[in-house]
């Protein structure tokens, strides 16, 4: 199945997508509820409740899509350094002088995290931060959703503990995080999470396969699929379960490969005007121009 969040009229909604994509049939939530999207859908049912009922089909061409997790309860964790020709294009740039041998391969998944509030949906501006950044740079990545509660998972149980998939812009600004070492200030700026267009349950998709592009205007930036990543999503998942418990609605972003704008000599960053598209295969596509 797919879920999306969105506005129709004045509303907040989150419903089914149809298959061939037309509509979206809305559970029947109340206001509080739906401001969190997805979210109260995912942990009714990870507690075993039933749903609750659904309304008309609603067409997609009337809606406003949102992000499909809107305000999640906590920060967006994400991997880093997790594509092989990813690392080498960002050692050899200014940002790998940087951050020293740090931008070597690493043996364990890097982990940070992005402030929820950082969080956009569909066709949002992502805002340029001028007086706090000159290296705008764009990520495409496959992101997980947790549906089910868990800690110390195992590989081999990593998959039981999967939602589904969604697609994440990881928005960066590569001064700031040259600057501060730590990456959690340059990925966190307001509007530097991009996530939809919705979410794809996970029998729906091969995530050990995805197909991922992102293109900036018209020119493909970056093209490469999930079998390039260095530690696959179940050992993402037993990694960061190891003592931390991982909640229904969290989202995991799996990382990114080459092809960001920081990689290219000389570097391409984003600038006012430009749209950045990123398509996953089996979910779709999620494009946010930059304001
Ligand atoms: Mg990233």
């Amino acid at each position: 199945m797919k879920l999306a969040t969105f506005q129709y009229q004045t509303k907040c909604y989150v419903g089914v997508v149809s298959t061939d994509l037309q509509t979206i049939t809305p559970y029947q939530l109340s206001d509080a509820q739906a401001a969190f999207g997805a979210l109260p859908i995912i942990e009714m049912m990870a507690d075993g409740k039933e749903l609750p009922s659904q309304g008309a089909p609603i067409p997609m061409k009337d809606v406003c899509l949102l992000a499909p997790i809107p305000k999640p309860r906590r920060n967006i964790f994400c991997v880093g350094k997790n594509y092989l020709d990813h690392i080498q294009e960002i050692k050899d740039s200014k940002l790998g002088e940087a951050q020293g041998s740090m931008a070597n391969l690493p043996k364990h998944p890097v982990v940070f995290s992005k402030v929820p509030e950082a969080v956009v949906g569909q066709g949002v501006g992502i805002d340029s931060h001028p007086g706090a950044t000159q290296e705008l740079d764009y990520e495409a990545e496959l992101a997980v959703v947790i549906g089910k509660q868990g800690k110390s998972i195992k590989k081999a149980d990593a998959m039981k503990h999967i939602w589904g998939y969604t697609i994440i812009n990881d928005v960066s600004a590569r001064d700031v995080q040259a600057k501060h070492v730590q990456f959690h200030i340059g990925k966190s700026f307001d509007t530097f999470c991009p996530m939809g267009p919705w979410l794809v349950s996970a029998d729906e998709l091969d995530s050990s396969k995805a197909a991922i592009k992102c293109w900036v205007n018209d020119e493909l930036r970056q093209n490469a699929t999930t079998q390039l990543l260095i530690f696959d999503i179940p050992t993402i998942i037993e990694n960061l379960s190891a003592g931390i418990t991982l909640y229904p609605g969290d989202v995991i972003a799996t990382g990114t490969p080459s092809g960001v704008g920081m990689g290219f000599k000389p570097p391409k960053f984003l600038k006012k005007g430009d749209k950045v598209k990123i398509e996953i295969a089996g979910i779709g596509t999620l494009e946010n121009p930059v304001i």
